[in-house]
Order: C-alpha cells, then structure tokens, then sequence
C-alpha cells in the first residue's frame, strides 16, 4: 500500500489539502489557502467587485467581500478607517467606489469611535461632488442617516473652500439619483459664511433670471458664468462661450452638449481640463479635429499625458490610462456612435503614460520570471469592470511593468492541457509557453497578442516546475493568477520548495491576486511566499522591494 501517495508533505495533488496546513477548498476543485481579511480587504479596496469572477457572482463577491470588511472593521475600526483612507488618498485603486462604500460600512456598522473615525475622513475619501452622491446611495441603503451622518455631510461643505465648492457645484450636479440639493434638505448646514449661503441657496432653488453682467463676488461669478454658459447654444454663440469658459475656468460639464461639436470649445477647455476628463475625451476632440496633424493641441495633450509629475497629482490610476489607449487606439467607444482616427502620437503618449503612472524604480537585479496563469477562468469578468481588461489582459500589462524595470527577466504563459476545450485540442499542449511581449511593445498591441493565446486548465506549479526541470535560474517568481488552481498533482508551493532544495537558490515566490477572492497559493507560514494585489498601482513597488529583502530558506 502506497500510503504517501495519499498523504506525502513534499508532494499533495492540488485536488487535496497539504496535510497540517489551513488549505480550504478555492471556488474550483483545488485547495489553497485563504488571505486574511486585512488581505481581503486591500483587494476590494482596489480591485472591486463589479462583475463578479469566472466562478462567483456579482452578488456573492460583493457579499463575501462585504463581511471581510465588516469583520475588520469590527476586530479594529481604526485600522480599517485608515487602510481606506490610505488606499484611496493614494490613488492605488481603479476606481474610488469600494473605499467609498467600505467608509460607508464603517460608518453605519462600526462602534462608536468607528463610525466617528468614518465620518471624520468623510472629505479625504470623498473628494469630489459625485463621490458624496454615491457616498449618500450607500448610506441610505445601510439603514439612513443619523444625526452624525448629517453632521458629516454638513462638514463636507461648510469645510470647503467656497471658491473650490461653488466649482464642484456647477460641475458635478447629480448622480445616482441624489443632487446637492438633496443633501442640503437633509443635512442642514448652517453656511460657514455668506459666500457658503449664497451656494446652498443657488443649490436649493437655483436662480430666476441672470443678468447680462458677472455677478460682482468673484465665487459667485463661476455660478453666473455657468448660468450664462446654459443659455449659449447656437452657432452664433461659440465665441462667447469660448470666453466664458477661459475666463471663468468652466469645466467641460458646463458647456451644452450640442456645443460640444466646436473644436475652438474644447481649446478653450483644454488648459483646465483634468486629466480624468482628458483621458475620456481623446476621441471626442479628435473627431471634432482639434487633434489634428500637426496642431498645437496635440502637442500640448501629447506632453501633458506623458508628464509624470501631473499623472500621479492627478492620481491617474494606470488601468484608466490603459482602458484609455485601448479605447483611443480601436477609433470607437464601448457604447454610442462617436468614431474617430486615433492620433498615432496620442497612442504612443498614452502607451508612455501607462508606465510613467507607476513610481519609478530602480532595477533590482534579481532573476524574475513573470508567469502569466492564461487559464480559462482569467478571461473572466473585466478588472474593476473596466470595459475589456479581462484578468489575463490586465496580469500581462502588469507583468509589464515590472519587465520594464527588472533587465533580467523572463515572460511566460502556463496552462494546463487536461482541460478538454476547442482551443487545448487545437494542438497547445499543457506547460509553460513564452509569450512573445515585451515593454518595447505598444500596449494595444499587446493586449491582442494575449487576448490571442489559448487558454487550458489551471496549475499555478507550472513555473516551478518548468524552472526546475529546465535548470533555469529563478530568484524570484512573479505568478499571476486567481489562485483558482486545482489541476496539478503537486501544490505551487511544494513546487517551490522542492525547486529551492534542487537548486540551492532561495527563491521566492509573489502571487499576484487578479481578483478580488478570498484565495492564494502563497503560504502564509513562508517568509518567502508574498500575496499582493494586482492592479495596485503600488504592487511594482511591493515587489521590488520584496525581491530585495533578504531571506533565507531555513526549512
Ligand atoms: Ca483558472
């Protein structure tokens, strides 16, 4: 009788738990092990729950996320406060909906000193009109408003700046249902000032007639200006409005749709354009022809997308950059009719200012194979749903990152063949393949090489094992993956102990979570196993300085 064919420490099918260890079952037929909740709740924080995965819905996702967070707001609601506020401030996260609704669990759920903490870092994680909106949405779906919850609205615009908040007043109106007037019936602010008043005022009942002359109070003439700006929508009116929106810095959601059509409109938007608006208006501006051969402006946006410095004060998150080039670069939004011929010098801005958004780093020197899992189940749901960055897309764009920075790597693709699909027929057997992708490579380019590779079954072992058989040196493996692995008869992280032993090198192992589960095949009882979040805009760093902490394999 084969007993350690059943129960063997070094060598465990991915379909069994390692004996003695905490492995639960992943949502495919594998074990792995879960990441805490404090781990948990960083991949909500920045990869969301919007689409669900492969495996797990929308609804479950967003439900088992919901209770990790609960759980660490209620084992330490100051901790769990803080890690939103840092996360969000950073910018680390595609979109700024999770910390919002996080802050909102903490909020209505947490103790006392929590739901102080929360409302207190209200206008930190709430910087903008449409992040209060969506922030009250939340709070009315966790039970309401109470007495401090209206405090805190009120505290959100009696703190502001009145100039700063008459802006966010005439550029962000409503959404989700909720306006500024809305608020204000339910949060009572006393104005802070006079100027505050005449704000709430206008937000409340708006203005019955607008004079032909400014409004005398410099914060006020931003509301007269977009008052004025309203009632200019024909032909004849370009021009004035053009001069509206220089002199009084309207943003563009102040300028009537149909006078969006005008190039000399988005020229005299451009200079205060946030960069946000920028990025979601390429298409729009090259259609009209501002972007043309040659002008001006696309040399000033060209410059302005490649500026690193303003990227990371805007907090342009790199998934929005490469959302933007691939959908500057196919000439067409995901919805509507609006087309364009991409600009090949916006392209190449954007391609640079995907890099450019991430810190600059410097090379480790480390041996760093970057293994990309290109299973099925990462051609799942988009990332953060943002439109077409499936998993698989996105860990290609990251590994990127890092190929960038590190001279001596290796980019691969792993799957495995058992599993029976039109494509793993067609002749792509199981193992590790190269993938043919480099940094010098545009990324729309990119995108389609790996969109292209056929996809397998899962076992994330592969890279070790590969590395062990084929001598090739590894100091550190970068696996890319939802840990939804279950296919291989021995698990990664025995691979890499058994590859360590073989070869003498301490390597170590980072797991790069593309989604927002509860799973990850580095062992959390291995100093040289790292569980990070993909599509941090912080995980290149992690890894750097990971790759160049000092380790050693005692066991
Ligand atoms: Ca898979």
């Amino acid at each position: 009788m084969r007993f350690t064919k059943w129960f063997n420490l070094k060598k465990t099918p991915q379909s069994a738990p390692i004996p003695g260890t905490s492995q639960v079952r992943n949502d495919n037929a594998g074990y792995v092990w879960a990441v805490d909740d404090w781990a948990r709740l960083d991949r909500f924080l920045v990869l969301g729950s919007e689409g669900g995965t492969f495996y797990v819905t929308e609804q479950a996702l967003t439900r088992d996320n919901a209770q990790a967070v609960l759980r660490c707001i209620a084992a330490d609601g100051a901790r769990a406060v803080a890690r939103i506020v840092a996360v969000s401030e950073a910018g680390r996260a595609p979109k700024n909906d999770p910390a919002l609704f996080a802050l909102a669990l903490a909020a209505k759920l947490g103790d006392e000193p929590t739901r102080r903490a929360a409302h207190a870092a209200l206008p930190r994680v709430a910087r903008i009109g449409t992040h209060l909106f969506h922030f009250a949405e939340y709070i009315k779906a966790l039970g309401g408003w109470g007495r401090g919850t209206m405090r805190a609205f009120a505290r959100w615009y009696n703190d502001m700046e009145a100039g700063r908040l008459a802006l966010q007043a005439v550029k962000y109106q409503q959404r989700d249902g909720w306006s500024h007037r809305d608020i204000l019936r339910k949060a009572h602010p006393v104005a802070a000032s006079a100027q505050h008043q005449a704000i709430y005022a206008w937000m409340v009942k708006g203005w019955d007639a607008v004079d032909a002359v400014p409004h005398p109070d410099r914060v006020l003439a931003t509301i007269w200006a977009f008052e004025r700006a309203k009632r200019l929508t024909s032909r004849a009116d370009v021009r004035a409005l053009a001069a509206l929106v220089c002199e009084y810095g309207l943003p563009h959601e102040c300028v009537p749709t149909e006078m969006k059509q005008h190039p000399e409109i988005w020229e005299a938007l451009l200079p205060q354009l946030g960069t946000t608006a920028l990025l979601r208006n390429l298409g729009k501006m090259t259609e009209v022809g501002l972007l043309a051969p040659m002008s001006e402006a696309e040399a000033v946006v060209a410059a302005r997308l490649t500026d690193a410095g303003a990227l990371r004060a805007a907090r342009v998150h790199p998934l929005a950059l490469l959302v933007a080039l691939k959908t500057y670069a196919q000439g067409h939004g995901e919805r509507g009719k609006l087309r364009w011929t991409p600009r090949p010098r916006i392209v190449d801005a954007l391609d640079r200012a995907f890099y450019l958004a991430f810190e600059t780093l410097a090379p480790t020197g480390a041996r760093t194979l970057l293994a990309l899992d290109v299973s099925g189940s990462m051609c799942g749901p988009p990332i953060a749903g943002m439109p077409g960055i499936t998993p698989r897309i996105g860990s290609a764009a990251m590994a990127l990152v890092t190929a960038a920075i590190e001279p001596r790597h290796e980019l691969v693709a792993f799957t495995n063949g058992s599993y029976r699909s039109a494509h793993s027929a067609a002749g792509y057997g199981s193992g590790i393949s190269p993938l043919a992708i480099s940094p010098r490579m545009r990324l729309d380019g990119v995108l389609e090489a790996v969109g292209a590779v056929p996809f397998g079954g899962t076992d994330c072992a592969l890279p070790m094992l590969w590395a062990a058989e084929h001598k090739v040196a590894v100091d550190i493996f970068c696996v890319y993956t939802d840990s939804e692995t279950w296919a291989g008869d021995i698990h990664p992280s025995q691979a890499l102990r058994a590859y360590r032993q073989k070869t003498g090198i301490a390597a170590k192992l980072v797991v790069i979570g593309m989604t927002s589960n509860g799973f990850s095949i580095a062992d959390p009882n291995d100093a040289g196993m790292l569980d990070v979040v993909g599509f941090d805009a912080a995980t290149p760093s992690i890894i750097t300085d990971f790759a160049t902490r000092t380790w050693s394999a005692s066991a």
